[in-house]
C-alpha cells in the first residue's frame, strides 16, 4: 500500500506530479490549469467549483472551464460523469472512453474509468434485440469505494 500525500483541497496539482508529460498530448494553458484542478481535488466536481478555484489565476467565465474540459474529454484526460454532470480527471490517456464503465463512489466522488468493450456490446445486442438501436451511452455505476473511502476517513 502507498500512503500519497495529504493536499488541502482547491490547490492544482502539478501535472508532472501524476502523469509524465512525455505521456501527455499537447495542451493549451487553460486545458492544462483545468486539468491540475480537477487533479488536485482528485475527485468528480462541477465545471463551477473548478472555475472558482481557478479565478485566482484569472479564468473568469465558465464557458472557458466547458471549452476545456471537453477538449480535455476529447484528448482523453477527463471522464464527463453524466449522471452527476460533474468531471474527473484521468491519470491517464483514455482513448476509448466510449467503450467504458465508470464506477462512481456516491460518498466521496471518487470515480474509475475501465474499458469495457464486452460489456458494451453485451448492452448494445440487447438493445438491437429489443428493437432499439444505440445512439450514445453512458455507464455509470455507483458504489460505495469501501476501505479507502475519503469520505469514511476524513
Ligand atoms: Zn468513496
Amino acid at each position: 500500500m502507498t500512503i500519497e500525500p495529504v493536499r488541502p483541497e482547491g490547490r492544482r496539482t502539478p501535472i508532472g506530479d501524476t502523469i509524465p508529460e512525455s505521456k501527455l498530448p499537447p495542451l493549451t494553458g487553460n486545458q492544462r490549469m483545468v486539468y491540475e484542478a480537477l487533479l488536485g481535488l482528485g475527485r468528480a466536481a462541477k465545471a463551477y467549483e473548478l472555475l472558482d478555484m481557478l479565478r485566482a489565476d484569472g479564468v473568469k467565465a465558465a464557458p472557458t472551464v466547458y471549452r476545456a474540459l471537453h477538449e480535455l474529454r476529447d484528448k482523453g484526460l477527463v471522464q464527463h460523469i453524466v449522471s452527476s454532470r460533474t468531471f474527473v480527471a484521468l491519470k491517464e490517456v483514455e482513448n476509448n472512453l466510449e467503450e467504458s464503465v465508470t464506477f462512481i463512489c456516491e460518498d466521496c466522488g471518487e470515480a474509475r474509468t475501465m474499458e469495457s468493450k464486452q460489456l458494451i456490446n453485451v448492452l448494445k445486442s440487447q438493445a438491437r434485440k429489443s428493437g432499439f438501436s444505440v445512439k450514445s451511452y453512458h455507464v455509470e455505476i455507483a458504489t460505495s469505494c469501501g476501505g479507502e473511502c475519503k469520505a469514511r476517513t476524513s
